[in-house]
């Protein structure tokens, strides 16, 4: 990692873990939407996250998001590839970012590309990402669509990954919505397994077309069901803020971790960890 961006880090009190661009110049996804939103919500990090999607729209490669990122001293990028269609490309392509010091993490997306996490082909990607010391942060649980494979993306599977290779750091998002119990199991038994719940509150695909009766209802359902996840933990040493911006506003995640602050008396150094202290372990950043 470049020394300025370490630097940068260290000094952010709240960190994005998990936001999308486009490079579409009418989508809510533009850059300086994000970079509105952050200023807005005092936002200080944003990890803005590549994507491969060979099933469906949305994709954006690692040079469109870099290009799009650069001169964006607040936003770091985690590189990806088609681990479906160009597996080979792709490693050699995140090695080659990855030297150049260009990305600070990989991600990948089981359930929008038909692999399982533990398949033997993957190796090369953790073992890849364990040998500069970067992280994996994975996709997981519900994948829309008819082109989403939620068997792909099920929790159990980062288990082999976390067991095979214990000094490679990984986050699991989304909770592992809808197997949240199995994603926090996961995360209790391997101690190099974080969790994000990004996602899950605001404008999500689940909530589209719904009353407001419902989207409140639902939203209610979901700080209990986070709250819960740092009960089952006992802590919050690993779990990881992160929005999945613009699916989700900053504005309703910064309210939900009121909520939680408020439903599990939370500390202030607890809520440090889950802002930023956290994802800067996973980065492999000292405080
Ligand atoms: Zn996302």
């Amino acid at each position: 990692m470049r020394k300025e961006v370490k630097k940068m880090l260290k000094r952010a009190s709240i960190i994005d873990n998990h936001v999308h661009l486009s490079t579409y110049p009418k989508s809510r996804a533009r850059i300086e939407e994000l970079e509105r939103s952050m200023t807005e919500n005092r936002i200080d990090v944003a990890i803005a996250l590549a994507a491969y999607f060979p099933r469906k729209t949305g994709s954006i490669s690692n040079e469109q998001i870099l290009s799009l990122t650069n001169g964006y001293d607040n936003i770091v990028v985690f590189g990806s590839l088609d681990a479906e269609n160009h597996l080979q490309k792709g490693v050699s392509e995140l090695e080659r970012l990855l030297l150049e010091d260009q990305i600070v993490g990989i991600k990948l997306y089981p359930g929008y590309q038909f692999v399982y996490p533990n398949d033997q082909k993957l190796d090369e990607i953790y073992e890849l990402a364990a040998k500069f010391e970067v992280p994996v942060m994975f996709h997981s649980g519900l994948a829309y669509k008819s082109s989403g494979g939620i068997r792909f993306s099920r929790p159990i599977y980062f288990d082999d990954v976390a067991d095979k290779f214990p000094e490679l750091r990984i986050v699991i998002s989304h909770l592992g919505d809808p197997d949240i119990r199995q994603a926090t199991a996961v995360a209790h038994k391997n101690p190099n397994v974080y969790l994000d719940f990004s996602g899950l509150v605001s404008n999500t695909t689940k909530n589209q077309g719904r009353s407001e009766k419902w989207k409140r209802k639902n939203e209610e359902y979901i700080v209990k069901t986070i709250a819960d996840v740092f009960v089952d933990l006992m802590g919050t040493e690993k779990i990881i803020f992160g929005t999945d911006w613009p699916i989700s506003s900053h504005k309703a995640y910064l309210s939900l971790v009121d909520s939680l602050e408020e439903r599990l008396d939370l500390d202030s150094r607890e809520k440090k960890q889950i802002l930023s202290g956290n994802i800067l372990k996973v980065l492999g950043v000292k405080k």
